[in-house]
């Protein structure tokens, strides 16, 4: 009898609305952190995190088992549908099955009891994805590099982007980089982002040979950050702000202020049972600025860049 009970499924708990079952299934093992947790987590953010995927392409990691379990990669709509997950008109992208997109709690909360851990979004709405609407620098450091030096290459990038004329935000990766995010005016094409992205990077790398590299390969990064700039092409994704990481301890990527980088130790620092602690603390969202900021690349960075 005892071993029956311990396989008996435990009470489905409701979130939402939605109807969350094996809510004590642990999905890490490492921390014990179970799939009512991580509905929990994303019940919280929602707030926080819902600006950022709004009427935006969403790609989800689904990994039903937990981080012990295989996990998949889904772009598009398939036949299981996620109940209150919309799906983006197939116009926005004509050679697959439709796009999906999370724009309330209930959708959010959905997709967890789907098996969703990570959500990634792409640079642009899908009212007009021919116009992204953010840049988007990842920084990826050799795993030997010391974290201070991680810290002091996203200043260096956020420094050159300033003296181009444009503010950025940052964020931890929750995995082990930084991601720096440059919000734009809907004006500019996939490939004056693409290009002004890369000549950025570029720039950087010249400039600090044995800090950055942008050439593929470990052997062109030891003890230095590759500056991955190939997060600005249409249809690529970056893990959304505030997304759970399918990693032991359930890190979150977490938005930063500039100012408190410096006291961030790593990019797993925050997870889904301190996050909402965080944000609680927090005087401000330290992105506040974030959705009225409508940067755009003009002539004269472009000419600073050495591009016509
Ligand atoms: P790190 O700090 O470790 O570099 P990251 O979030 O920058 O973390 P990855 O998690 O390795 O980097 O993601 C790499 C890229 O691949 C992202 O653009 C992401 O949207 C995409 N991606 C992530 N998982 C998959 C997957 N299973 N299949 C296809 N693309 C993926
Ligand atoms: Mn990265
Ligand atoms: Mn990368």
């Amino acid at each position: 009898v005892g071993k029956l009970l311990k396989h008996a499924p435990s009470k489905p708990a409701t979130l939402q609305g939605i109807t969350i079952t094996h809510p004590e299934r642990v999905i890490d093992p490492a921390s014990g952190l179970t799939k009512l947790d991580l509905a929990h987590y994303y019940d919280a953010v929602a707030p926080y995190l819902l600006p950022y995927l709004k009427n935006r392409p969403v790609y989800l990691l689904r990994s039903p088992g937990g981080l012990t379990g295989k996990a998949f990669f889904q772009r598009h709509a398939i036949r299981a549908a996620i109940p209150e997950i919309a799906i983006l008109d197939p116009s926005v992208d004509p050679e697959h099955q439709p796009l999906l997109v999370i724009n309330s709690a209930k959708a959010l909360v959905s997709a967890a009891q789907m098996g969703t851990i990570e959500l990634h979004t792409c640079n642009a709405r899908a009212d007009c994805m021919d116009k992204p609407d953010c840049m988007v620098f990842d920084l990826d450091p050799d795993p030997k590099l010391k974290w201070q030096r991680v810290v002091d290459g996203a200043r260096l990038l956020r420094e050159f982007l300033n003296e181009l004329g444009l503010d950025s935000f940052v964020k931890t990766s929750g995995s082990k980089g930084l991601h720096v995010v440059v919000p734009l005016a809907r004006r500019h094409t996939w490939e004056t982002v693409t290009r002004c992205s890369e000549a950025v990077a570029r720039h950087l790398a010249e400039t600090f040979p044995r800090k950055f590299g942008i050439k593929m390969g470990e052997q062109n990064r030891v003890c230095k950050i590759y500056i991955d700039h190939l997060r600005n092409q249409k249809m690529a994704s970056t893990v959304a702000p505030y997304s759970v990481r399918a990693r032991q301890g359930l890190s979150v990527s977490t938005p930063l202020s500039w100012d408190e980088l410096d006291d961030v130790t790593n990019s797993a620092m925050w997870n889904i049972q301190s996050l909402p602690a965080r944000l609680k603390a927090l005087k401000k969202d330290p992105w506040e600025a974030y959705g009225n900021t409508r940067q755009t690349i003009s002539k004269a960075m472009l000419r600073k860049l050495d591009m016509k």
